[in-house]
C-alpha cells in the first residue's frame, strides 16, 4: 500500500479524552475515529489489524473444530421472551421497534437466537456434537463507555456455542475451547491466564475468563505466578485426545479475577513467593451451562436408546476481537507508540523514501515495494514528500515490524537500512539481499 494512496491521519498531539495508554495510540496512530460515546469507525489501518485478530480467532476455531456461521445484529425480543431475559437484561440492552410496531433487539449476546436456530435444524443426537460460531458486532449500552474501544457500547465479538447430548460432552466441548483459547491469544504475543469466574447474568456451573496483565486493566487478579510461565499447546494438538491434563495443569493453580476473589483460599493454596497480585483485562470468557437455555427454550433432540425430546447441553464462549486491538497495544509499546507482533501487525514492513521526488530514491523504492510484495511481505510504502524526521516517527508510532530506510547515501553505496521496530536495532544489507532477508524474518514470525 502506498501512504500517498491510503487515509492515515496520524497525530503528535495526545488527544486528552484518552486516559490510557492503548486508547491514546489508537487515536493517534489513525487506527479508529469516535463516531459516538462508545461508538467508533474503524480506520483503515486499525480496520486491517481488527481482520487480522478475526482470522486468527477464525483458524483456531476451525482448528478445534467449530463451524462458522452469521447471525443478524437484531434479533427478536420475543426469542429473549422465552428464556426470560428480556426482562433481566435492563438497560445495557437496546431495545428497537420496527414500523409494524414489533419489538427487537441489538444483540449483545446471541444463546436465545443460536438456540432458536439449533431447535429448528437439529433433530437428533446423531448430529452432535455441534459447536457453531460467528464472529458479529454486538451492543451493550454500557453505563460507563471508556478506554476507546477496550469498553465500548458496539463491538466486535466472537461468540462460539456447543450443543451436546451429555454433560460429559458438553464438558469436552469446553475443554477444547478452553485450549483453543490457549492457542489464539499466544498467536497474538500475549499471556492470557484463565481464571475461575462468576457466571454473571448467563448462569451455569464452569466458567473461566481469560485474563491478560496491564497495569490498566479494569479487574484486580489473584493468580499463581507460575500460571505466566506456561507455553501454549502446539498448532498440531489432538482436539479428539483427552485435553483433561492440559485443563488440569491450567486451572488447578489459583488464578481468580476480584469478583470471586477468596482471599483465604488465595493465600492457604498459594505458597507466598509464589503469590501475585495485577492488574489484568479480560480478552475472553467461556461458560457451561448444561441446559439454562435448551429446557425453557425447548432445544431437544432424539437420544440414543430411543429417548424422545433430551434437552441439550450447552455452552457459550466469548472473545472480545475489538478489545484485543486495545489490549495487545496495551501489552506492546513504548514511548514512541506501537510495537505490533508479526501476527497482528497491519503491515509487516514500513518502507521511508528519504528523498521522494529524487528519479533514483523513487525507483530502487519501487523495485523494493514490488518486489518484497511478491515475496508475499505486506509493505506500507512511505512515497509522501514529508520530512524524513515527519516519516521515522509516523512509523515509529504506527508500529510496524521493521521499516526499510532508503536514501540516496545508501543507494551510492547498495545499501539499505532495516530498522526492527521491537528491538530499535538497525542494519545495514546489501540492497540486493534485502528483499530476501525480510521475507525470512517475516516468515519466522509467523
Ligand atoms: P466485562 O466484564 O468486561 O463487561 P462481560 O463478562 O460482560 O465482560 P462477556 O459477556 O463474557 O463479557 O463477553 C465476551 C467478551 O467480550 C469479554 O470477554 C470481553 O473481551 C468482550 N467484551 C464484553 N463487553 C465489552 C465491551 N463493552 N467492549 C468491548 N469488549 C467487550
Ligand atoms: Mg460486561
Amino acid at each position: 500500500m502506498r501512504l500517498s494512496k491510503f487515509l492515515l491521519p496520524t497525530t503528535k498531539e495526545n488527544p486528552s479524552e484518552a486516559e490510557i495508554v492503548s486508547h491514546r495510540l489508537m487515536l493517534r496512530a489513525g487506527m479508529v475515529k469516535q463516531s459516538s460515546a462508545g461508538i467508533y469507525t474503524w480506520l483503515p489501518l486499525g480496520h486491517r489489524v481488527l481482520q487480522k485478530i478475526s482470522q486468527i480467532v477464525r483458524e483456531e476455531q476451525d482448528r478445534a473444530g467449530a463451524v462458522e456461521l452469521l447471525m443478524p445484529t437484531l434479533q427478536s425480543a420475543d426469542l429473549w421472551r422465552e428464556s426470560g431475559r428480556y426482562d433481566d437484561y435492563g438497560k445495557e440492552m437496546l431495545r428497537i421497534q420496527d414500523r409494524k410496531e414489533r419489538d427487537l433487539l441489538y444483540g449483545p449476546t446471541n444463546e436465545e437466537l443460536i438456540t432458536d436456530i439449533f431447535r429448528q435444524t437439529v433433530k437428533s443426537y446423531k448430529q452432535l456434537p455441534l459447536n457453531l460460531y460467528h464472529i458479529q458486532w454486538k451492543f451493550r449500552d454500557e453505563i460507563r463507555p471508556r478506554f476507546g474501544v477496550m469498553r465500548g457500547r458496539e463491538f466486535l465479538m466472537k461468540d462460539a456455542y456447543s450443543f451436546d447430548i451429555s454433560e460429559e460432552d458438553g464438558r469436552k466441548a469446553y475443554q477444547k475451547m478452553f485450549v483453543a483459547y490457549l492457542r489464539t491469544f499466544d498467536r497474538m504475543g500475549l499471556k492470557a491466564i484463565p481464571m475461575r469466574a462468576d457466571t454473571g447474568p448467563i448462569g451455569g456451573d464452569l466458567s473461566h475468563e481469560f485474563i491478560i496483565l496491564a497495569e490498566t486493566g479494569e479487574s484486580e487478579v489473584f493468580c499463581h505466578k507460575d500460571l505466566v510461565e506456561f507455553d501454549a499447546p502446539p498448532a498440531d494438538i489432538d482436539y479428539e485426545a483427552d485435553l483433561d491434563p492440559i485443563i488440569r495443569q491450567r486451572t488447578e493453580l489459583y488464578a481468580a479475577t476480584d469478583e470471586i476473589h477468596d482471599v483465604d483460599r488465595f493465600d492457604a493454596e498459594v505458597p507466598k513467593d509464589k503469590q501475585m497480585t495485577a492488574r489484568g483485562i479480560e480478552v475472553g470468557h467461556i461458560f457451561f451451562f448444561g441446559t439454562k437455555y435448551s429446557e425453557p427454550m425447548k432445544a431437544v433432540v432424539a437420544g440414543p436408546d430411543g429417548q424422545n425430546a433430551v434437552p441439550v447441553q450447552m455452552g457459550s464462549y466469548g472473545i472480545g476481537v475489538s478489545r484485543l486491538v486495545g489490549g495487545i497495544i496495551e501489552a506492546s509499546h513504548d514511548e514512541n507508540g506501537i510495537i505490533w507482533p508479526m501476527s497482528v501487525a497491519p503491515y509487516h514492513v514500513g518502507l521511508v523514501n528519504l528523498k521522494s521526488g529524487d528519479a533514483d530514491t523513487d525507483a530502487a523504492c519501487e523495485k523494493l515495494y514490488k518486489e518484497l510484495e511478491a515475496a508475499g511481505v505486506e509493505v506500507l510504502y512511505d512515497d509522501t514528500d514529508d520530512r524524513a524526521g515527519a516519516k521515522f516517527s509516523n512509523m515509529d508510532l504506527i508500529g510496524l515490524p521493521f521499516q526499510l530506510v532508503i536514501g540516496p547515501r545508501g543507494l551510492k553505496e547498495g545499501i539499505a537500512e532495516v530498522k526492527n521496530r521491537a528491538t530499535g536495532a538497525r542494519e545495514n544489507i546489501d540492497l540486493s539481499e534485502v528483499v530476501a532477508k525480510l521475507a525470512s524474518e517475516v516468515q519466522s514470525a509467523l
